[in-house]
């Protein structure tokens, strides 16, 4: 099986609209640099190809994926599959209001955000159905409680998943390492959000820290990552993480064990 590597940057993109740092300046200057909300196209059998998370820049990241592209008057998108309910995951929906219906798989929380948080089934229904369904082929493993903020008030539940496809394990949002985790997969792609744990307090934009908001940081999993036989590439990676820099030295630091960041563009097979 096989998937294409569609974007990998967490919420904001890289560069972000409102932000000058380094990384985002950085990637307004060399376009190269520049990263699209974290998505996969995985295919899990021949023809059928589900998009994993629905980012902001869903049409876009079709348009670079030539197993996507339609045919006649008729899409190659399978469907969507959630990992979580945050809006740099599930925005995108909207922007396929174009489709007849429209397939997702997710948990029940995962869902019921959309639905009653977000109002989506609702404000989509005049435009498209979204027809919720079985998982076929591919399983949501749980990996954190940790709801989306417009969901605050809402039930406990598997808000935060990683995806397995075969020996596929695609978990963008790890907030804790869970028992096992990886030890049977032969692909990784894995949480890269924030380089430090202190990183969302020294960048100023939050008072918790990378593992409040739900991400463990690159310095507390890439050892276990590299204990794995799986390979391991991280991606959702944030503007203030140093990796955004392709000439970052700390490149050299993952390199040393085997890991690296996922390339946008790359096709990888398992
Ligand atoms: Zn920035």
């Amino acid at each position: 099986m096989r998937l294409h590597v569609l974007g990998t940057a967490a919420g904001g993109g890289v560069p972000q609209w409102n932000c000058a740092c380094p990384g985002c300046a950085g990637a307004r200057a060399v376009p190269s640099r520049r990263r699209l909300h974290a998505s996969v196209a995985v295919e899990t059998e021949p023809g059928r190809v589900y998009l994993v998370n629905a980012t902001p820049d869903i049409a876009e990241q079709i348009e670079r994926c030539p197993w996507l592209h339609p045919e006649g008057r008729r899409t190659r998108l399978s469907g969507v599959i959630l990992t979580d309910a945050e809006l740099d995951h599930t925005l995108g929906l909207a922007r396929l209001r174009e489709a007849d219906e429209l397939e997702v798989m997710a948990t029940d929380a995962v869902r019921d955000a959309v639905h009653k948080g977000l109002g989506l089934g609702e404000v989509l229904a005049p435009y498209t159905r979204l027809r919720w369904r079985d998982f076929d082929g591919v399983a949501l493993e749980p990996l954190s409680g940790k709801r989306p903020r417009y969901a605050r008030d809402a039930c406990d539940g598997d808000w935060v998943s990683a995806l397995r496809v075969g020996g596929l394990l695609y978990a963008p949002s790890t907030g804790v390492w869970t028992d096992g985790f990886g030890e049977d997969a032969d692909l990784v792609l894995v949480d890269g959000t924030f380089w430090d744990d202190e990183e969302p307090r020294t960048a100023g934009f939050s008072t918790k820290s990378a593992t409040g908001m739900g991400h463990l940081p690159v310095l507390a999993t890439r050892d276990r990552l590299a204990a794995l036989s799986a390979r391991c590439l991280y991606t959702h990676l944030n503007n203030t993480n140093p990796l955004v820099d392709p000439d970052s030295p700390l490149h050299e630091e993952l390199a040393d064990r085997g890991l690296g960041v996922a390339a946008e563009g790359a096709v990888l097979t398992w």
